[in-house]
């Protein structure tokens, strides 16, 4: 039977949806019943074992998990012992299926027709664009024009399974006014649609929904690496934007206070650049952001900066309530790495093991090459390696000169 779910030290509180002081509920009364009705479903269908069964069954026969754990012989060599837990390896690339198959789930339970989210860089458009096609729900996917010129190849992937890629021509026609114009859409038609969002941000109950899709990896993870080496990792690391697949990875682990838990964010061009990086958890300030409390990245008056990583999956300003409630009770540690680190990070892992990992999660591999080198043979450390880079090769061909 598939292990799923969180530790009750990240599931929000049920009353005011914060874990600590971190997240919340929207005020509005339209929306706040909606969210209701969607957080009610959802602690429903998960007690539901005809859920769970059909649940595991795609993610078998379909996502392709277990998603195995490597060990990276060729990266451990001047240290530490590497690992990925390969989410690369599940259908679409990533690990976002994990949870787009979930909410695809919940509203077709709901009787809802139609799914409405955003997209940035494409990913969280393909993957709800994948989960709706397999379980037949109509999906409109708002995207600024901007993106949609850049990302092509994502745009095709949508139209062609059969998603409505809506072009958003406001403002710097990007991922904020696309998630004006998703959300929009959405408030203008809340029963027969719903909002699905791409990581464990926003207000409640999105951060508790993703995170318990996306608890498969670390449940799944840990399990396997006991049976492998019996013991557990010394570390557990993962790239963070949202923070969907660290938390992912991290929720198992909670309890074991001997497994250092690290997310790494995105310093771009350097940390002292402002508007050049996305470390909201190293620089940000706690504040409202898009409906949840959190740190984010923000000017004096308290409008969220301007970010940038080379990786576009992860410049978010913000990030998700459980990870900033992890970094204040120091269960988990946030660390950054740059451009060039995540590019030579990139090259060695294609290079050395003939893995072409995402740039997002790039960033977790080039932090564990640098952690690896301060620790002895014996060392351990398990890096989830979120998603492949077959979308980022033009990019890095053209970047690298090579
Ligand atoms: C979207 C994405 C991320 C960032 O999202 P999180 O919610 O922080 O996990 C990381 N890696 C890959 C491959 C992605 O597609």
């Amino acid at each position: 039977m598939m292990k799923i779910g969180l530790n009750p030290a990240v599931i929000p509180n049920g009353q005011s949806g914060l874990v600590g002081e971190f997240g919340g509920k929207m005020d509005n009364p339209v929306l706040k019943k909606a969210m209701q009705e969607i957080e009610d479903a959802f602690h429903e269908m998960i007690q539901d074992p005809n859920f769970l069964k059909e649940f595991q069954l795609l993610h078998d026969t379909y996502t392709g998990r277990p998603s195995p754990i490597y060990h990276a012989r060729h990266l451990s060599q001047n240290g530490a012992q590497i690992y990925f837990k390969r989410e690369d390896l599940n259908h679409t690339g990533a690990h976002k299926i994990n949870h787009c198959i979930g909410e695809v789930m919940l509203a077709k339970r709901m009787g809802k027709k139609k799914v409405i989210a955003e997209t940035g860089a494409g990913q969280h458009g393909v993957a709800m664009a994948t989960a709706a096609a397999l379980l037949g729900l109509e999906c409109d996917i708002y995207m600024g024009e901007v993106d949609i010129a850049k990302e092509h190849p994502n745009v095709s992937r949508m139209r062609i399974l059969g998603a409505n890629v809506i072009p958003v021509s406001f403002g710097a026609k990007t991922l904020k006014e696309a998630v004006d114009a998703a959300f929009t859409a959405y408030v203008e038609d809340v029963d027969s649609t719903m909002y699905a969002i791409g990581s464990v941000v926003g207000p409640a109950p999105f951060p508790e929904i993703v995170s318990y899709f996306q608890s498969i990896i670390g449940h799944e993870a840990r399990e396997q690496f006991q049976a492998a080496y019996g013991c557990l990792p010394n570390e557990v690391v993962a790239c963070v934007g949202g923070g969907s697949n660290a938390m992912g990875i991290f929720n198992a682990f909670l309890d074991d206070k001997n497994v250092d838990l690290v997310g790494v964010e995105p310093a771009g061009e350097g940390l002292n650049l402002h508007g050049r990086h996305a470390a909201s958890l190293t620089l940000g300030q706690k504040g409202m952001l898009h409906g949840f409390y959190c740190y984010y990245l923000q000017e004096h008056n308290g409008e969220p900066s301007p970010v940038y990583s080379i990786a576009s999956g992860l410049d978010y300003p913000g990030v998700g309530p459980q990870h900033c409630y992890l970094k204040d009770i120091q269960r988990a540690r946030y660390e950054s790495a740059t451009d060039e680190e995540c590019l030579n990070a990139f090259v060695r892992l294609s290079r050395e093991e003939g893995i072409i990992p995402a740039l997002e999660s790039s960033h977790a591999v080039a932090y564990a090459l640098r952690q690896a080198q301060n620790k002895g043979s014996d060392y351990r450390i398990l890096v989830n390696l979120s998603g492949r880079g077959d979308k980022d090769i033009d990019f890095v061909i053209q970047k690298l000169g090579l």
